[in-house]
């Protein structure tokens, strides 16, 4: 699969500072901050600072120092965030999943019971 990375998607924006967000953690390879439109007590969204569409497109071609920097990011947001009781990770990709940025990234909701996987 060919992945064609458009530089302008908003997330892309957040990452030149081009528009604000609200951060709530970073490192060398890696970017969370909170969704604009929480679903959730907890919503906050992990991004790799790098080209990447989606998570397979991530898994493919990221190399291993993007690779555990992100997976690191991930872990502090859990950390920081007080999910003890749990959470949900969820990465949409293109039009089956949704997708409405394509710029990778994963979701991290809790704070309530967040119910099943999929609403029927
Ligand atoms: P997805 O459908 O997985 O691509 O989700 C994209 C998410 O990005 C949605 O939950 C939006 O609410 C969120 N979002 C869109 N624009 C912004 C923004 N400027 N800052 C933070 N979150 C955003």
């Amino acid at each position: 699969m060919e992945f064609n990375y458009d530089p302008q998607n908003i997330f892309a924006r957040i990452l030149r500072g081009e528009i604000p967000a609200k951060v709530v953690f970073e490192n060398e390879t890696a970017l969370a901050f909170h969704d604009v439109r929480p679903q959730a007590p907890v919503h906050i969204l992990v991004i790799p600072k790098g080209p990447y569409m989606s998570l397979d497109h991530f898994a493919a071609e990221a190399t291993a120092v993007e690779q555990a920097g992100f997976l690191s990011a991930v872990a502090e947001v859990c950390r920081m965030s007080g999910l003890e009781d749990g959470f949900r990770a969820i990465a949409n990709a293109r039009a089956h999943g949704n997708q409405e940025v394509p710029h990778f990234h994963v979701h991290i909701l809790g704070g309530r019971p967040l119910g099943p996987l999929l609403a029927h």
